[in-house]
């Protein structure tokens, strides 16, 4: 087999043949142009209905990528041939291995979208010594293709979220099937009218059929929930209710602490950089130093000992799977939080209590609050990865896609 003969056969372009090749330099790497020319005994297929048609052969010729040959980048020179259709009128031809008007061949595109699922675009793009932007736009489309509109039959439980598209300017949100892991949605802004197309795409039967909504306490999504789907249950879930009380009473009674400890500098330094170990869980807290400062801390405080000790008690209201139990432990913790004489506790007390049926729907509805914390942390994975890139559809598709769904 000669030469060109192997690598058309390798490089398998279907109702092509090569007719040439050359090897050139281009700043620092190395390329192999393959020059093709179209078999002229095939039959041609209009792209547009994919039906046969005479073929009309232009004479200009466009460039295509291809993947790289050994340590040589691939470009294809091809004449596009376009066909004479009855039906659609002058049309690119149909091809297996290249989509009309693309840049690169069906091939390199699947590497990239594929690579892109592990890498950043920047990366995806030094490697294969392609444009970001085309990088981006192959991955965007591949993944428009593999996720399609979303199957909503049969959903019941959905879990609503918020995350930052740009902190403190722009907000977005995500559905997700908690019980499949699934995210069905994401769509701009976290208000009412933002989080409307959601129900207007699971339709009025869809609406019906939900019955639990798990979620922060978040104003705009139960209203919005109430008014869509009166029949469903609100439930809070534990991820944002420890979030909520990390920033709304241990970081207040941290530096209230700090400011009565003015005249004590060295207790001060010590309340002061003392947030991340108070907000962690205890269990992740596992150098025995940490530990040791944790402890100190806690002895030398009573308000912080406290507020940290019913924080992690609270935790226990979402292990419950009785609401009768869960309410008479609920009680106890309110009564503690009452007593506390801790300002921002106490407040916090009041305000979780008018939420108590939402808390307790939980022992119905029991949610992994790892779902949404994981959900969470991902989606900034993929904005430090895919975002930077303004754009918005591109990066929710990605949220899709990397919660496609189990079962
Ligand atoms: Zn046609």
């Amino acid at each position: 087999m000669a030469p060109e003969e192997c690598i058309a056969a390798l490089g398998g372009w279907e109702g092509y043949e090569l007719c040439g090749w050359r090897q050139e330099r281009r700043g620092e790497g190395s390329w192999c142009v393959l020059r093709l020319r179209r078999d002229r005994r095939r039959p041609a297929y209009c792209s547009g209905c994919w039906r046969e048609a005479p073929a009309l052969h232009d004479t200009e010729w466009r460039t295509v990528r291809d993947l790289p040959m050994f340590e040589h980048a691939v470009e294809l020179e091809i004449p596009p041939v376009r066909v004479a259709c009855p039906h659609c009128g002058p049309k690119l031809e149909l091809l297996g291995w290249l989509d009309p008007y693309a840049r690169v061949t069906k091939r390199l595109a699947e590497s990239v979208s594929r690579l892109c699922a592990v890498m950043s675009i920047r990366h995806v793009a030094d490697y294969f010594g392609l444009n970001w932007k085309t990088v981006k736009n192959i991955d965007k489309r591949a993944l428009e293709r593999r996720l399609g509109p979303v199957d909503l039959k049969g959903v019941t439980v959905i879990g609503m979220d918020e995350f930052a598209i740009q902190r403190g300017h722009r907000y977005a949100t995500v559905v997700i099937e908690p019980a499949r892991k699934r995210v069905l949605w994401v769509g701009r802004e976290r208000s009412r009218e933002g989080i409307r197309p959601f129900f207007t795409l699971l339709g009025p039967e869809g609406c019906s059929a939900l019955e639990a909504v798990v979620m922060d306490m978040n104003g705009a999504f139960e209203q919005e929930v109430r008014a869509q789907a009166p029949q469903a249950q609100i439930v809070y879930d534990l991820f944002h209710v420890v979030a909520k009380y990390g920033r709304e009473v241990i970081d207040r009674v941290r530096v209230d602490e700090a400011n009565r400890l003015r005249t004590d500098r060295q207790a001060r330094r010590l309340v002061k950089g003392s947030r991340w170990l108070l907000l962690r869980n205890r269990e992740n807290v596992t150098r025995e130093a940490d530990q040791v400062r944790l402890k100190e801390l806690l002895a030398a405080n009573r308000a912080l000992m406290i507020t940290y000790v019913l924080k992690d008690d609270l935790k226990e209201l979402w292990s419950y799977r009785h609401e009768g139990y869960a309410r008479r432990f609920w009680n106890g913790w309110y009564r503690r939080a009452m007593r506390s004489r801790i300002e921002p506790l106490k407040a916090f007390a009041r305000k979780l209590r008018a939420y108590l049926p939402g808390l307790l729907a939980h022992c119905r509805y029991p949610l992994h609050t790892s779902v949404l914390e994981g959900i969470n942390n991902k989606i900034k994975v993929i904005k430090r990865m895919a975002y930077g890139f303004r754009d918005d559809e591109y990066f929710f598709l990605k949220i899709r896609a990397a919660f496609p769904g189990i079962g």
